[in-house]
């Protein structure tokens, strides 16, 4: 009997095969500990499969005295087997589906807007969904409108100045009223919180709570889920002012186990690559950091969701915001003087993608919900273009050198940028000496070229204590920026010439509602702040206090639900409030990054 000589092509095929077999080792490591993790099974074979593949093919072809006496088609058998077992174990690995005990998600998508939203009919099925099937409302914010106090206002029914969180310094100890995940607690329903601003220090909740991004330190609820924001800080820090000494592969194993999934990961290599060979890009940066922060806060939030079962849960996604405020003139670059028309090419559709990724998150979240379970979708703000004014240039107030003549000559105070205003806010004990002495220094800022003071001011509506600044004369032009002064300071000393921001905080944001017992398909009336949190307490049945002035719409309901005795109030529970650790500060490398300080 004479044996077939052994077939080169036989033995790579088995050789691939068994390669491609390699890559469902590290694929059932991921599995087992978190089921979500294959989401993306195109890219596991090309990225992972094929590399194995190739390897296996060479080691093949080295052993062909052996592997090369197989037939072909056993070999080709073999190579088919061997690279689609790991995309197919992780497609049909089983995942939870409901997440049984929920009764309320809230969905906080930061900075949104009717009118985008209605603008890109047909493309936002969830948010359409929600729309169609519940209730939809303009949701107004008050001045000032900074995304802090505004979203402390959502979560308390109380004002700024009941609530006590006003500007951007803030911490959720300074927060004076209950928080409605706080009120639910107390009446025993567990809850998860996931970002909610002025969520820092943390708490102890039944379930979790993640801070988001005004934190300057990692503390999370519990511990374990601190790699979410040691990721998030050490982009923007130098790693020793931060908790984080680990390096990133251990974060990013960490993170694995928490959730992130196999799409997650590839594309945060992909931006820390891009990152490197094709030198930074800030745009690019801002886009890609804000979208991947997303879809990492999106894998760890579902399987929270589904390890801690909690009855209500919050998600927030600030995407929206962030690139709102800089992409805008790509958007709707006709409102604008002059964008190069290769930038609207490249970015014009970048706003559009963080909507597009809200409405998916919240698509993804609405899969997960039991029947008799309810959703509120809210946003802090609307959103608008910050239009450049007579002067067609983009022109943004420095604040640095009026700050130091305010501390100076006032004392402590808080000075944050919102668009072309400026909103001072004393923060001393003696408000109204402050404002009177913050007066008398904008008076004597003349505009040399005016012979007038060069901010005009006056009080914020909505929160007496602080004083918002306009410039008088805001022809902004460079030639001006070379001669003018004020009180005999360079005129770029105030102000200066710059096109990173060109959207801006706008008054009316979206509320969304939908579940067993709300109207279906009803547009009701504007909603404000005051009125979300008793709404959010009656969605779990339970009774707003007394103190709140915030009113549940009527025709939210097709039938108002029975609720129990309002107490006089919550406001108590403050005093209960276990916080878990807490540094000083705020991260200022983000506020500066979203344009608010320098
Ligand atoms: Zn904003």
């Amino acid at each position: 009997m004479s044996l077939t000589p052994p077939s080169r092509l036989s033995a790579v095929l088995v050789g691939s095969g068994l390669g491609g077999l390699l890559a469902l080792a590290p694929l059932l490591w991921a599995q087992l500990r978190n089921p979500w993790f294959m989401d993306q099974a195109g890219a596991w074979l090309l990225l992972v499969v094929f590399p194995c593949g190739l390897l296996g093919a060479l080691v093949g072809l080295l052993l062909t005295r052996w592997l090369g006496r197989l037939p072909a088609a056993v070999g080709l058998a073999c190579l088919l087997a061997g690279w689609a077992s790991s995309p197919v174990v992780g497609t049909v690995w089983p995942r939870p589906a409901e997440v049984d005990g929920l009764k309320l998600l809230v969905m906080g998508i930061d900075g949104a807007t009717f009118d985008l939203v209605d603008s890109m009919q047909g493309r936002l099925p969830a948010l359409e969904g929600l729309a169609e099937s519940g209730v939809r409302a303009d949701l107004q914010a008050a001045e000032p409108m900074f995304s802090p106090p505004l979203w402390t206002t959502i979560s308390t029914g109380k004002t700024p100045e009941q609530h006590g969180v006003h500007g951007f310094n803030v911490h959720a100890s300074g927060c004076q009223a209950a928080r409605f995940w706080e009120i639910m607690e107390s009446e025993g329903l567990s809850t998860g919180v996931y970002k909610w601003l002025v969520s820092y220090p943390p708490q102890e909740l039944s379930a979790f709570q993640v801070p988001a991004w005004l934190a300057p330190a990692t503390e999370t609820w519990p511990a374990e889920l601190s790699f979410v924001k040691e990721i998030e800080l050490s982009r923007r820090m130098k790693r020793k002012q931060v908790q984080a000494t680990r390096g990133n592969v251990a974060l990013v194993l960490d993170g694995l186990a928490h959730g992130f999934r196999f799409g997650t990961i590839a594309a945060a290599v992909r931006f820390t690559l891009t990152e490197k060979v094709r030198g930074p890009d800030p745009e690019r940066a801002h886009r890609d950091g804000q979208l991947i922060r997303v879809m990492m806060d999106r894998d760890v939030f579902v399987k929270l969701l589904h390890e801690h079962q909690p009855e209500v849960a919050t998600f927030t996604d600030y995407a929206t915001d962030a690139i709102g405020h800089r992409f805008w003139k790509y958007h709707q670059p006709e409102l604008f003087g002059e964008v190069p028309p290769e930038q609207v090419q490249r970015w014009g559709d970048t706003l559009e993608r963080a909507y597009l990724q809200a409405d998916d998150v919240l698509g993804e979240l609405l899969a997960l919900l039991p029947d008799d379970a309810r959703v509120v979708v809210v946003s802090d703000h609307g959103f608008e273009a910050l239009l450049n004014d007579d002067s067609g240039m983009f022109f943004a107030p420095r604040t640095e050198r009026l700050r130091a003549m305010l501390e100076q000559r006032v004392g402590s105070v808080e000075v944050v940028k919102l668009g072309h205003k400026v909103v001072v806010t004393p923060t001393g004990d003696d408000i109204e000496l402050d404002r009177e002495r913050i007066e008398t220094l904008l008076e004597g800022l003349v505009q040399a070229s005016t012979g007038e003071p060069f901010y005009r001011w006056e009080a914020v509506v909505d929160d007496p204590r602080s004083v918002g600044l306009t410039l008088r004369d805001e022809m902004v032009t460079a030639q001006r920026l070379e001669s003018d002064t004020v009180a005999g300071e360079p005129l770029g000393e105030f102000v200066h010439l710059t096109e990173a921001y060109s959207g801006m905080h706008e008054r009316d944001g979206i509320f969304l509602a939908a579940g067993p017992g709300i109207a279906r398909g009803v547009s009701i009336d504007p909603m404000t702040h005051l009125d979300v949190t008793p709404t959010l307490l009656t969605l779990v049945d339970l009774p707003p206090a007394i103190d709140m002035a915030g009113v549940v719409p009527d025709a939210m309901f097709e039938r108002f639900p029975a609720l129990g005795e309002p107490p006089a109030s919550y406001d108590g529970l403050v005093a209960t409030r276990k916080l878990v650790g807490g540094q000083d500060g705020v991260n200022e490398e983000q506020l500066r990054a979203l344009g608010y300080i320098e």
